[in-house]
């Protein structure tokens, strides 16, 4: 089962309300014949833009080929959180790397952020950023953690931006019965992924980048990606196919993995909007399987959750979201959903990014496990810098001990499964 096919309309974007309220791009054409190019990027998402965007601006001549249109995988569905540091916490990081390389991740997370407003401002991207993710914890034992938690980026890394709150505090917040308490992050934030997705693709081919959609990569080896109808011979490939890359290249494949997760959107709740927050935040949940949620621009609720393993979405998306949703918000039992739908991301095994040379010539990232608004707009610029010769930041990333999965793609799926079932039964229960 081919990832790039299971779920959707080939070169259609899904039925988000991201696709309902963005002005799509003008088709680029597909690729056709034999070009050359400095490098061929291979996915046209945060990373393989930003990737492709940082090179042409730096003078190379890249040719980028997305399989569908750009921002057609997670980059233009997901959550919308630009969210502070990895995606584990600096304390796991010091015990896995040390703290010096834990310094260089906390660096290069909040270098991340700071390049998502760099690129929304020099390409006046109508991104829509706004501060504010909120972490809600469901249990009063986790609040000691989470203080401890603030406490701990204040003194070590001098990172002041999070205010935690008792249950009262939070309440006020996030208007729900859910929560113990939690933290607001004001040095995080959150935007409209799509807008923020094609502002970076009408920058790359500003810049020079020649971009070709519906032209899937069906093999790459040095020096040439063959696509259905066309071939492209450049000294260097970037592979930025994340949770969609499939078996194009087999030792990114054994490192990364694809899952499923989904979002609705409400009916605009107008002045019901203030029952699901008093302020313009996003929010996320201490669940495994995360719930996440904010309000969009017209009011309504957009909400985050449920994963899935298997290749296929389900059937009724809505009616999966909807669960967690009222198990928060029980008094929205009566709004409509208008939108559902569904994306594909990466994890890895420890949920740090995978970035890698995996053959001479060939350069990978994907694997942020959730964590890529961000991280992923800052890897494509990390592996321009080491395509080009300059390599400090991308050997911080790539000496990340990132494990392969057991079992090889034939077997991790049905193995993951399995775990993720245990962990979300333990959400469900309450344990
Ligand atoms: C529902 C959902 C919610 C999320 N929420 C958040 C969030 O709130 N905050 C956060 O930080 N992260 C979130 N994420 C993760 C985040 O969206 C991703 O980490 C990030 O978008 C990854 O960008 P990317 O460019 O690496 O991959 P993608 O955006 O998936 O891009 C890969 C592209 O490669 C193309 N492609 C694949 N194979 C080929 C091929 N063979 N030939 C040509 N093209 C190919 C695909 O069509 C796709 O367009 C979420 C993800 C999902 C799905």
């Amino acid at each position: 089962m081919n990832l790039l096919y299971a779920n959707d309309r080939p070169g259609a974007y899904p039925p988000s309300w991201y696709a309902a309220t963005a002005e799509p791009l003008p088709p680029f054409a597909p690729l056709q014949g034999e070009v050359r190019a400095d490098v061929c990027v291979v996915g046209g998402g945060y990373t393989g833009l930003t990737a492709a965007l940082a090179l042409a601006e730096a003078g190379q001549d890249v040719v980028l080929i997305e399989a569908h249109r750009v921002g057609f995988g997670a980059s233009g569905r997901n959550g919308g959180q630009v969210g502070s540091g990895q995606r584990l916490e600096q304390d796991a990081l010091e015990a896995l790397v040390g703290p010096d390389d834990a310094r260089h991740l906390w660096q290069i997370a909040e270098y991340a952020k700071a390049e998502v407003a760099r690129l929304i401002a020099a390409h006046g991207i109508d991104a829509g950023y706004r501060p504010g993710v909120a972490h809600a914890e469901r249990h009063e034992r986790e609040m000691a953690g989470l203080s401890a938690h603030a406490d701990h980026l204040e003194s070590a890394y001098g990172y002041t931006q999070i205010e935690v709150m008792g249950r009262e505090a939070f309440r006020a917040l996030v208007p729900s019965g859910a929560f113990a308490g939690g933290a607001v992050d004001w040095g995080a934030g959150h935007l409209h992924p799509l807008r923020y997705c094609l502002g970076l693709a009408r920058a790359a081919a500003a810049a020079g980048v020649r971009v070709f959609e519906r032209s899937p990569a069906h093999r790459i080896e040095r020096g040439l990606v063959a696509t259905d109808r066309g071939r492209v011979r450049a000294d260097q490939v970037i592979l930025a196919a994340n949770g969609y890359l499939g078996g194009l290249e087999p030792v990114t494949a054994a490192h990364v993995m694809p899952i499923n997760n989904f979002i609705v959107a409400t009916a605009p709740l107008g002045d019901r909007a203030r029952e699901v927050l008093t302020r313009d935040i996003a929010v996320a949940d201490s669940n495994f399987v995360v719930n996440y949620w904010r309000l969009s621009e017209d009011g309504r609720l957009l909400f985050g959750g449920g994963e899935s393993y298997g290749y296929r979405f389900p059937r009724d998306i809505a009616a999966v979201v909807r669960k967690p949703m009222l198990g928060i918000y029980p008094g929205l039992a009566d709004v409509a959903i208008d939108y559902a739908w569904g994306g594909t991301l990466a994890i890895t095994m420890n949920r740090m990014p995978y970035l890698a040379q995996p053959a001479p010539g060939i350069w990978a990232a994907g694997g942020y496990s959730g964590h890529g608004v961000a991280l992923a707009s800052l890897a494509g610029r990390i592996l321009a810098e080491a395509v080009g010769g300059t390599r400090a930041r991308f050997d911080v990333m790539a000496r990340v001990p990132v494990q392969r999965f057991p079992g090889g793609r034939g077997f991790r799926n049905p193995l993951l499964a399995l775990a993720m079932t245990w962990y979300a039964m333990r959400d469900r229960l309450g344990i």
